[in-house]
């Protein structure tokens, strides 16, 4: 993006829940690393529910923008089922195993009500309610809402606050926290080959002390530990457990390993000379009118993949980005997307943006980046899920400690944290960051602890 701000967030964009109870938020706070919108005491009470309301327009595939009046019934509508869906807690029946065929059905049953009963309008409340839906998609890092699992979706926990950004990135937190400490601590591009467990490994000339634990590296660097705190990644761990621990893991975290979801959100960032928006218009959203959450969504990728993405959000502020906007894809789609060349992408999205404004002369971007997730190696998505057959006691089982036995005299020698490990603020940078600071107190406690006689 060479006229914008050089910004561009490729992963973590908000943070979640700005206000007290979110330890990202606290930190950028004490750091002042926030704009002074976000400090603001109505910021951080506000309820959001996790989507603060931007000022918004909706595109339809027609070429007009819809009635807001119309969007937001259907979206009211979501809302209602959505919050209804996180209602099964611990429940012994379940209505559908996961939160797509659950919500699919209650849609269903309101058909005969939508849209006052005429056949077009009712048809454009289905459309609005199939795009709720891709959306959910986004914010769950999932394929399709039927992956997600019904019964566990009410444990996730959203904080209160409106969502804000970091206005220097968010990598500008990490420098904040990495430059208290002493020079050469995070060695960066250092990729793990394989953890040694359970053994028993000494340092050249020292014979003395003994270490269950050895880190090697591609480069081929080792290190020697008590212990190990492994953040790598759920779509990681899914590709290469196998390999990247010695011995294996014990089954039953590589069952949870297996069972938890992992999927992909891309973001697609276009670059305009000048904008085709308002300039009070934040958010950019997008229906297709033909579909239908009713209906099977076309398996054909080649040809429908950007019909996956759910819209734009506008970078603000304009001043400091430019002209950009972010669109957001979820799923096999945005797997597709990752496979195609910049130009593709360019073309296709100038392509859809000329069909949803009705203008066939819209000029096209001057530029586009996307992240890809999936094909990162060090990745291979983007964030977790909980999904269908697992459940918020697998995400316990992932963060586990190793060996299980607490009597073990090497205790601790693996320790598990990152988004994929904390049950109720999983798929966040505030989960990352509390369930890192679980791990380090877990060995706090443990060098705290007197020896044993
Ligand atoms: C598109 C997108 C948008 C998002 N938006 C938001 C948002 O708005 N707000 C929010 O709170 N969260 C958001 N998230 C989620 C957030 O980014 C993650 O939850 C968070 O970064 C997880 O932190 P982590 O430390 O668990 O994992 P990561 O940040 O993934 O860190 C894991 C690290 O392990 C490294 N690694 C992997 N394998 C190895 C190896 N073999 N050796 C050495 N290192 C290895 C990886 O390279 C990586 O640096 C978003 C994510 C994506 C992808």
């Amino acid at each position: 993006l060479p006229a914008a701000s050089g910004l561009a967030e490729m992963g973590a964009h908000w943070i979640h829940g700005p206000s007290p109870g979110n330890p990202v938020f606290r930190l950028a706070t004490h750091y002042g690393l926030l704009g002074p919108e976000a400090a603001r005491e109505e910021n951080q009470q506000a309820e959001a529910g996790g989507h603060p309301p931007l000022p918004s327009v909706t595109y339809g595939s027609s070429g007009k923008a819809l009635s807001p009046r119309v969007v937001s019934e259907a979206r009211d509508l979501f809302d209602i089922l959505l919050a209804s869906a996180r209602a099964f807690r611990g429940a012994e029946e379940l209505p559908a195993p996961s939160v797509g065929q659950y919500l699919r059905a209650e849609i269903a049953r309101r058909v005969p009500a939508l849209g006052g009963s005429k056949e077009d309008a009712l048809r454009l409340q289905l459309a609005i309610l199939a795009t709720c839906l891709k959306l959910e998609c986004c914010i769950s890092g999932t394929h399709s809402m039927d992956l997600v699992a019904l019964e566990p979706f009410g444990e996730y926990i959203s904080l209160p606050g409106l969502d804000c950004t970091f206005p220097g990135g968010y990598s500008s937190l990490p420098d904040c926290m990495l430059s208290a400490l002493p020079e050469g601590t995070v060695l960066l591009n250092k990729a793990v080959r394989t953890i040694w467990w359970r053994g028993s490994y000494r340092e050249e000339g020292d014979k003395a002390r003994d270490f269950p634990v050895r880190v090697e590296c591609e480069d081929g660097d080792t290190f020697l530990a008590d212990h190990v705190i492994v953040t790598v990644p759920l779509g990681f761990l899914k590709e290469h457990h196998q390999d990247f621990f010695q011995p294996p893991l014990p089954e039953r975290k590589v069952e949870a390993i297996r069972r938890l979801g992992f999927g992909t959100n891309n973001k697609i960032f276009l670059e305009f000379e000048q904008p085709f928006w308002e300039p009070q218009q934040q958010l950019l959203e997008v229906v297709w009118e033909d579909e239908s959450p009713l209906e099977e969504p076309s398996a054909d990728l080649e040809a429908n993949w950007f019909k996956k993405l759910i819209g734009f959000v506008v970078l603000q502020p304009p001043e400091q980005h430019g002209h950009v906007l972010c669109g957001f894809i979820a799923g096999k789609e945005s797997e597709y997307m990752e496979t195609l060349s910049d130009a593709e992408v360019l073309s296709t999205m100038t392509r859809v943006l000329r069909v949803l404004t009705g203008n066939p002369h819209l000029p096209a971007p001057r530029s586009v980046l996307r992240s890809r997730w999936h094909s990162a190696p060090y990745t291979r998505g983007s964030y977790s899920y909980v999904a269908v057959g697992s459940s918020g006691d697998d995400i316990d089982v992932l963060a586990q400690p190793l060996p299980e036995d607490p009597e073990d005299p090497r205790p601790l020698q693996l320790l598990f944290a990152g988004e994929a490990t904390h049950r109720t603020f999983y798929s966040t940078t505030h989960g990352a960051l509390l369930s890192g600071w679980r791990e380090a107190e877990r060995l706090n406690q443990l060098f705290e602890a007197p020896s044993p006689a």
